[in-house]
């Protein structure tokens, strides 16, 4: 009895402190927003349930799953229509290609899709923490038939070879979450050898093609800067980095860095500052998960987008999502003071 009283006081604690955060930060970013309780903000998102709902969505409304891998070897180029141009089809043109889809990426190995969809969505997950989960979404994805990228870092908390395994074993792509001028202290010669050995290490799971950058807020080195002293395409035979190999002149960024869709507001290096304004004013702007799936429904979503998400934060457990929201929520009140601190 004392032991329930005192976690209901604890939670009632922890939910005024997040509400007060929420309040400093909304009115730091300026930005109108409806007051509501802690609870309806955060209850009911980022669910494996949600998730899963999220890619059917999808996968209704006709968008094709590429990979980070397969989108460079589709060498894909700016497209004629507009971003955001709804081709009108049929609710059957739609089911019929959404099964040749499903057929499609369960039977070509992650090389072998060669047609150029117009409607597509780079599925990218960063595994920053907790391997575990990744595990969880790599399972919903396999069963609806979609192949994602799943990009790990050398931390004890991302490498999990158990993990790893199971994710290629069910024909995902892995690749290199890299942070190594960070792991060397900034020094260019160490980190290469270091990204050498890491990569050969991953390649042992999965013949990597792709590798991704680790953006560690807090860090003072940006793990990009690797790319000055070395060059990925030529020295490590890789296709492709996100941060260099994407026209985000004609693809979408969705990412849910900060527990949000639109994080970008605190993010301090998962962000495209170019397009954003652009996006920004197309409307393109999400909160929740649900916003995301409204707008596939009603068409306004646009056709050609990456989705990064960090499975560490997507679970179905009351607790661990009420935990995740709030050191979410004080991380993210860091990260902004970092921006305007840096900015000044
Ligand atoms: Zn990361």
């Amino acid at each position: 009895m004392l032991g329930t009283s005192t976690s209901s006081v604890t939670a009632l604690l922890l939910l005024s402190l997040l509400k007060k955060l929420d309040k400093l930060r909304d009115r730091m970013e300026s930005t109108h927003r409806i007051t509501k309780s802690p609870y309806h903000r955060y209850k009911m998102d980022f669910t494996l349930k949600i998730y899963r709902k999220l890619l059917e969505t999808l996968q209704a409304q006709g968008y094709k799953f590429l990979t980070f891998e397969q989108y460079c070897m589709l060498g894909l180029r700016p497209q004629d229509e507009s971003l955001n141009c709804v081709t009108a089809e049929s609710p059957s043109d739609k089911q019929q290609e959404t099964s040749a889809t499903r057929e499609a990426n369960i039977d070509s190995p992650t090389h072998q899709i060669t047609e150029s969809p117009t409607r597509f969505i780079i599925l990218r997950h960063d595994v920053d923490l907790k391997a575990e989960n990744s595990v969880e979404t790599a399972k919903i994805e396999h069963s609806l038939g979609i192949k994602a990228s799943y990009y790990f870092r050398v931390v004890p908390d991302s490498d999990k070879p158990d993990c790893i395994k199971a994710i290629a074993d069910m024909g995902h792509e892995i690749g290199y979450h890299y942070e190594d001028m960070s792991l060397c202290g900034g020094n260019p010669e160490k980190a290469v050898v270091h990204f050498a050995e890491k990569l050969a290490y991953f390649r042992t799971y999965y013949p990597v093609k792709t590798i991704c950058m680790h953006g560690a807020p807090t860090s003072q080195y940006d793990s990009k800067d690797i790319w000055q002293f070395a060059s990925y395409k030529n020295d490590f035979d890789l296709i492709g980095e996100p941060y260099f190999d994407v026209d985000f002149s004609d693809l979408f960024y969705l990412t849910d860095t900060g527990r949000r869709w639109d994080g970008y507001k605190v993010s301090v290096r998962d962000k495209i500052p170019t397009y954003q304004d652009v996006w920004t004013a197309n409307g393109w702007v999400y909160k929740r998960t649900d916003d995301i799936i409204r707008a596939c429904n009603n068409g306004s979503l646009p056709n050609r987008i990456m989705i990064t998400t960090h499975p560490q934060r997507w679970t179905d457990s009351k607790v661990k999502g009420m935990q995740e929201a709030i050191v979410q929520n004080l991380k993210n009140t860091v990260k902004y003071l970092l921006i305007k601190w840096r900015s000044k």
